[in-house]
C-alpha cells in the first residue's frame, strides 16, 4: 500500500494497531510491514507528494519493465529511483509527482500498468501504436452462462433479470450439449423445449436480447455432440473441450481444429482447459489453434471464471497479433457468477486488446450480423 502523508506516524501507527494484524514486522516512519492473520504480509510505504508517481511506478513493476525503463531514463540524462526523476549529473529533481509525467519526460507515452512487462510496450510507447485497453464500461453483455436446463442453478428468467440489473443489453445462455450426461446436457428434443422457453422469456424482457447458445463438446474423434441441423438453431455456437483431456499434442490440436472447422461454430470456450491451481492445460498446439482460429473465423474465449482465465495474457496478445478476435464468458453457474467478467475484462487488458477486439462490446444488431443469426 502506497499512502501520502504529512504525518507519517500517525498512518503508521493507525496501520499495525489495526485489528487483523498477527505481527508486525517492521516500523519505521516511512516503511511498516505486517502479517495478516490468514497469514498474508503487508507493506505500507508513506512517501511525499512529489514522488508519489515514482513509488507508485516503482513499487508495481514488473521487475522487466522497471530496468529498461530506468535504462531509457539514463540514456536520456537522468536517473530514475522511487523518489523521483533526477538530474543524473547535478541530481536536481525533475519530475515524480505523476506516472504520466515520468513517462513524458522520458519520451514516451504513458504505459498501462497491465502492459509494463517489457513485452514490446516500450516501442509502441516511442511509436504512440499502444493499445487503448478496454474497459468494464464497455461491456454490453456476457455470452457464456449455463441455466438449470444443464448444470447451472438458475431458470432462464432468473439469469435475464439479473442480467437486466446488471444494466447488459444481452445474455446469451449457453448450456452443455448430449453427450455431457454429468452436466445434465441437453438431448436434441430439450433443445427444442429450452428454444420455447427461451422464447417466452423474451417477451417477457423485451429490452434484453436474450440469446439462445450451446457449450457443445467436441468429441473425441474431432466432431461436434450435435447434427448440423441442431446446431443451426442456435443463435451462436460455442464449442469444447470437456472430456478425455489426456491426449497426446497432436491428436487434441487436430481434434480441436476439425471442431472449428464446421459453419456453425462461432467461438471457442476455454482453449486450453486449464484449472488455476487444480489441472494443467491439455497438451495442445495453441500456434496451430490460433492460425485455424484466424482461418475458420472463430473467437477464442476468454473465459472470466476465476480459476480458469483461459487463454490468458501472454496467448491473448499472441493471437491478436495474428488478427484473432475474441469473446468473453464468464462461464456463470449461478447469477452470482455474472460479475466475474471483470477478470475477464483485466485478463484481456493484460493481452492488449481493445473494444473493437472483443464481441461483447458490440451493439446487439452488430452482433447479430457477425454471428449470422
Ligand atoms: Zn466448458
Ligand atoms: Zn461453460
Amino acid at each position: 500500500i502506497l499512502a501520502l502523508s504529512n504525518d507519517p506516524e500517525i498512518v503508521m501507527e493507525y496501520f499495525v494497531s489495526y485489528p487483523e494484524v498477527a505481527e508486525v514486522l517492521a516500523k519505521g516512519t516511512t516503511k511498516s510491514s505486517v502479517i495478516l492473520n490468514d497469514h498474508l504480509q503487508v507493506d505500507l510505504r508513506v512517501v511525499e507528494e512529489k514522488s508519489y508517481g515514482a513509488a507508485l511506478q516503482y513499487f508495481t513493476g514488473s521487475k522487466d519493465h522497471n530496468v529498461t525503463l530506468r535504462s531509457l531514463a539514463i540514456k536520456k540524462g537522468f536517473k530514475l529511483n522511487e523518489y523521483g526523476l533526477f538530474d543524473k549529473e547535478t541530481e536536481k529533481y525533475i519530475s515524480g509527482k505523476t506516472e504520466e509525467d515520468i513517462y513524458k519526460r522520458i519520451g514516451l507515452t504513458y504505459i498501462e500498468p497491465e502492459l509494463r512487462e517489457n513485452r514490446g510496450e516500450f516501442d509502441a510507447a516511442k511509436n504512440n501504436t499502444l493499445p487503448l485497453l478496454i474497459i468494464q464500461d464497455q461491456i454490453k453483455g456476457d455470452f457464456h452462462v449455463h441455466s438449470e436446463w444443464s448444470d447451472g442453478s438458475d431458470s432462464i428468467e432468473t439469469i435475464a433479470e439479473a442480467a437486466t440489473k446488471q444494466g447488459y443489453e444481452f445474455i446469451g445462455i449457453t448450456d452443455h450439449s448430449q453427450s455431457l450426461k454429468i452436466a445434465n446436457g441437453l438431448s436434441e428434443e430439450r433443445v427444442k423445449k429450452k428454444i420455447l422457453e427461451i422464447e417466452k422469456a423474451r417477451k417477457k424482457f423485451p429490452e434484453l436480447r436474450i440469446f439462445c447458445g450451446t457449450e457443445c463438446d467436441i468429441k473425441t474423434d474431432g466432431s461436434l455432440d450435435y447434427n448440423n441441423k441442431t446446431l443451426e438453431s442456435f443463435d451462436f455456437v460455442y464449442i469444447g473441450i470437456h472430456t478425455a483431456f489426456k491426449m497426446d499434442k497432436d491428436t487434441m490440436t487436430k481434434r480441436i481444429i476439425n471442431g472449428m472447422s464446421n459453419d456453425n461454430v462461432n467461438f471457442l470456450a476455454h482453449p486450453t482447459g486449464r484449472l488455476i491451481g487444480k489441472r494443467d492445460p491439455y497438451e495442445v498446439d495453441i500456434e496451430q489453434i490460433i492460425d485455424a482460429a484466424k482461418q475458420t473465423n472463430t473467437r477464442l474465449e476468454i473465459n472470466s471464471f476465476p480459476d480458469r482465465l483461459d487463454l490468458d495474457d501472454m496467448h491473448i496478445k499472441q493471437a491478436k497479433d495474428h488478427d484473432v478476435k475474441f469473446v468473453l464468458g464468464t462461464d456463470s453457474h449461478t447469477i452470482n457468477h455474472l460479475g466475474f467478467l471483470r477478470f475477464g475484462v483485466a485478463t484481456a487488458r493484460r493481452g492488449w486488446l481493445e473494444k473493437k477486439d472483443i464481441l461483447n462490446t458490440f451493439s446487439v444488431r452488430d452482433i447479430e450480423k457477425m454471428i449470422g443469426t
